[in-house]
């Protein structure tokens, strides 16, 4: 018996060093006090029920998130989401039935989506885009309202499509197209193995 409450101890000191010991896993912590935008570092960090380890960080606004110090280092995090809640309410103020509060109107999600390809290194789409020089027009970054006047209302079905490939998400190189027109103005598809 003696052997079996031995192993039953060295197995809860083992989680319990896994636990609380980010090196154990290849982790490297971040330091308290560290700050990551609006984000400050407020514990040692600890490994959660799914086997992550995460700091709590306590944000500017008063709010707090657990996130990986890779999360906060690589800047995936840089607020508890108040930061994006703000962009969303500036870029939607005084666009009357573009947002509600819930849902964003297509043409306000065409216009988001088309500014985070092209300026959001973290969009997985963003080699496509901003990674090939593919800007949006200083007009249609400053403001919704801009976008919108321009561009008028989205036709249902239809996407927003820029005529030159290589050009810029602008009023002159945009239009809303249907979706095969869209497709054919891709850049050629090259496969990179035969079917
Ligand atoms: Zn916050």
């Amino acid at each position: 018996m003696a052997g079996f409450w031995s192993r039953q101890l060295g197995r809860k000191l083992r989680t319990a060093v896994k636990r609380y010991n980010p090196v154990a896993r290849n982790v490297k912590p971040c330091e308290i006090g560290e700050r990551f935008g609006r984000l400050v570092v407020s514990d040692k960090g600890i490994r959660d029920a799914d086997g992550r380890f995460r700091h709590t960080t306590r944000c500017d606004c008063g709010g707090t998130i657990k996130a990986k110090p890779s999360e906060l280092r690589t800047g995936r995090y840089v607020s508890c989401g108040c930061q994006n809640r703000e962009k969303l309410e500036k870029g939607m103020h005084r666009t009357h039935g573009h947002w509600d509060g819930r849902r964003p109107s297509p043409e306000w999600n065409a216009w988001h989506h088309a500014i985070d390809r092209c300026t959001n290194p973290n969009n997985p789409k963003y080699h496509h885009w901003g990674g090939r020089g593919i800007k949006v027009c200083q007009r249609w970054l400053d403001s919704f309202d801009n976008f919108l006047a321009d561009m008028g209302a989205k036709p249902r079905g239809r996407v927003l499509d820029r005529q030159d490939n290589d050009g810029h998400y602008e009023p002159t190189n945009c239009r809303w197209a249907t979706l095969s027109e869209s497709n054919r103005n891709r850049r050629p598809f090259v496969r990179t193995k035969p079917k």
